[in-house]
């Protein structure tokens, strides 16, 4: 078995070639804000080639912000640069690959993804998975006629309807997600989910204590389950840390989270409001609390449909400092998963103009997903 790791605080990776097969056909890559896991498929090194050759065009032709539709255009141009290198005789007709590539700039992730390759968002503890395979077990769980536990060990498994090398046109899927400080994004080939389940990936996830310790612990236990797969994991944190790093770095915030002047913004903690306003409260001044409560606000799912409402969310013994201000006719189910579980719980802006302008972010990624964007029909 050999491993390769790399050591950071705020994010870490690993390649493992498993317990079963002999070469190491998956590849990744880790250049902040940019992160990527492919998985080669063609066998007799052509795998490798492919996926190598995916995450080193993806970097080349990455856009400089978290921007999901630049990041599928690098995609695309790493599917041209494989299907290039195969007709000009490098690896094998047929390889190809899957690709799943991730830019993180502060709380922004964008994705892009072909395969069955995934991402997944821990947020609050809970797993999301950010992307859908492009596999034929997904599409069947899809059409009901499967269950997502019968379809991880379902013997066509492995048959994927995307993936890098062979179709020109080929599209690639891309997502926008609003991360919260203290998530935890992780990127892993089908060694890892082919072995373990989401509730295993989960709880590792949550009790690591580091990147580094999450993609060790990751990578063992898809080992102790079999290791019929190479496992490639790519485990970043959405920190505090990371996301200055980048503030600093070349002023890289998304827009919903600056102020005019460019300079992020603080949002303060939910519990620190209510530790602020109890203690107005106390003074003896709830007229105190309920100012700094208005100046304050959160989204949150309502009926379906996206609500704003100036305020604290959640209630501190029996009292509610919340009002709603608009139901907007933006529905949650048209936002990407990860932010419609955290609409669940609302999501705390600084001051209304934000949380207005976060709606209105919401309402064109809703009209923009459900607007046609594929080939038109026959
Ligand atoms: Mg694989």
């Amino acid at each position: 078995m050999t491993a390769s790791a790399r050591r950071h605080e705020w994010y870490a990776g690993a390649s493992d070639v498993g317990l079963v097969r002999t070469g190491n056909e998956d590849a990744y890559l880790m250049e902040p804000p940019l992160f990527a896991v492919a998985d080669g498929l063609g066998g007799h090194q052509a795998g490798e080639i492919a996926s190598t050759l995916a995450v080193e065009t993806l970097y080349a032709h990455a856009p400089k912000r978290a921007d999901a539709k630049g990041l599928a255009r690098a995609v695309r141009a790493a599917n041209a640069a494989v299907i290039e290198a195969a007709e000009q005789g490098r690896g094998r007709e047929g390889m190809g690959t899957t690709l799943t590539a991730a830019m993180v700039e502060g709380t922004r992730i964008a994705v892009a993804h072909v395969g069955d390759s995934r991402a997944y968002l821990l947020s609050r503890g809970s797993l999301v998975q950010i992307t859908q395979d492009h596999s034929l077990v997904a599409d069947m769980v899809r059409s009901g006629t499967l269950t997502h536990e019968a379809a991880r060990v379902h013997p066509n498994r492995s048959v994927i309807t995307r993936a890098l090398g062979s179709d020109p046109n080929m599209i690639a899927d891309a997502i926008e997600v609003d991360a919260a400080q203290g998530d935890r994004l992780l990127l892993c080939t089908d060694g890892l989910t082919g072995m373990l389940d989401d509730a295993a990936i989960q709880e590792i996830l949550r009790t690591a204590p580091s990147p580094k310790a999450a993609v060790t612990r990751l990578v063992a236990a898809a080992n102790e389950a079999g290791g019929h797969d190479n496992i490639t994991v790519v485990v970043v944190d959405i920190t505090e840390a990371s996301a200055t790093r980048r503030t600093e770095g070349a002023g890289r915030v998304s827009a919903s989270e600056t102020d005019a002047a460019g300079a992020p913004r603080r949002v303060w903690p939910v519990r620190a409001l209510w530790v602020l306003a109890l203690a107005a409260v106390l003074a003896g001044s709830a007229g105190a609390a309920r100012g700094f409560a208005r100046s304050q606000a959160f989204v949150i799912a309502q009926g379906g449909r996206v609500a704003v409402y100036r305020g604290v969310p959640g209630e501190f013994a029996g009292i509610r400092l919340q009002w709603l201000e608009e139901l907007t006719d933006v529905p949650v189910s048209a936002l990407d998963p990860v932010t419609a579980a955290r609409l669940v719980r609302g999501i705390r802006v600084d001051g209304l103009d934000a949380a207005l302008d976060l709606v209105e972010g919401y309402r064109e990624r809703a009209s923009a997903d459900t607007s046609p964007s594929t080939a038109p029909a026959p």
